[in-house]
C-alpha cells in the first residue's frame, strides 16, 4: 500500500466539504433545521453546514454511513455525534477498541477514534434521511477523495445500502456488485467492503440490528485486517 498520507490532504478536504453549497435543497434544509431547532436543543447553536469525516488520519478501517442526522451531526458538527445512531455505533467501536470512549455528545468531548475513521455518502442532512440520486452523485467526489487519502484502509464498512452503494461507486468497483446485506462482503482490489445494517433508531428499535450484530461485523472487519483476503478482484 502507499505511504502514510499527509494530514494536509484531509485538512483541505475538510475545508472543501464544510464550505460546500452545491445542493440547493440540502443547503436550505440543513440551515432551516438549524434555525428552527428541536425544542430540547433550543439553547444550542446548530452547526447547519456539511459534516466532514472524523477519526484517525491513517486508518485501517473506514466506516461509511448515510448522511448527518438533522438534530445529530447537523447540530454538533461531527458525524454520528449527538444522536441515537451514534450512541449505538460509538459504543460498539469502543467495545472493539476502536474508540477512546463509548459516547459521542459534542465536537469537543475528547472522543478519539483509533485506527478507524467515519465518513458518509452524503455530507449534508437530507429531509427524511433521503438524499436524491443527484445529491448522492454530487457529493460522491468527497468520498472518492477521502478514500484516496486513506490508502492503508484496506477494510471498509458500509452502514446501510446507501453507504454500500456509495462506496462501490466511489471506488469504481467492477460489476456485477454483490448485494448489500449484514455481513456481506465485496472485493475491491486491495480493499474489502463489508456491509452492516445501519444503526438507525428504527433498525435498533425493531431488533433488525442488535449490538451483538454490530460487534460481529466489526470482528469480521478485524479478522480481514489480521488474516488478509484474496486481492484478485
Ligand atoms: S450534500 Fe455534499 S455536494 Fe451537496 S451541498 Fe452538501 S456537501 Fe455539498
Amino acid at each position: 500500500m502507499s505511504p502514510r498520507p499527509l494530514g494536509s490532504g484531509l485538512d483541505a478536504l475538510e475545508r472543501d466539504i464544510v464550505g460546500c453549497r452545491r445542493c440547493p435543497r440540502l443547503v436550505a434544509w440543513r440551515e432551516e433545521v438549524g434555525r428552527v431547532k428541536r425544542r430540547a436543543f433550543a439553547d444550542q447553536d446548530y452547526w447547519a453546514r456539511p459534516v466532514p469525516g472524523f477519526g484517525d488520519p491513517d486508518p485501517w478501517l473506514v466506516i461509511v454511513g448515510l448522511a448527518p442526522a438533522a438534530h445529530g451531526a447537523n447540530r454538533t458538527g461531527r458525524i454520528f455525534t449527538g444522536d441515537r445512531s451514534g450512541d449505538v455505533l460509538f459504543a460498539a467501536l469502543h467495545r472493539a477498541g476502536l474508540a477512546s470512549r463509548p459516547t459521542a455528545t459534542h465536537r469537543d468531548d475528547g472522543l478519539r477514534l483509533i485506527g478507524c475513521r467515519v465518513a458518509a455518502a452524503v455530507r449534508c442532512a437530507p429531509p427524511a434521511n433521503r438524499p436524491t440520486p443527484e445529491e448522492r452523485a454530487r457529493c460522491r467526489p468527497y468520498l472518492v477523495r477521502e478514500l484516496a487519502l486513506c490508502p492503508n484502509a484496506r477494510v471498509l464498512l458500509a452502514l446501510g445500502a446507501v453507504g454500500w452503494d456509495a462506496t462501490l461507486r466511489a471506488l469504481d468497483a467492477p460489476r456485477p456488485w454483490p448485494r448489500f446485506g449484514h455481513g456481506a462482503q465485496a472485493p475491491l482490489g486491495e480493499r474489502r467492503l463489508v456491509g452492516s445494517y445501519h444503526p438507525s433508531q428504527q433498525n435498533v428499535f425493531t431488533g433488525r440490528l442488535t449490538p451483538a450484530m454490530l460487534d460481529d461485523v466489526l470482528a469480521q472487519a478485524a479478522a480481514l485486517r489480521r488474516e488478509g483476503f484474496p486481492t484478485s478482484t
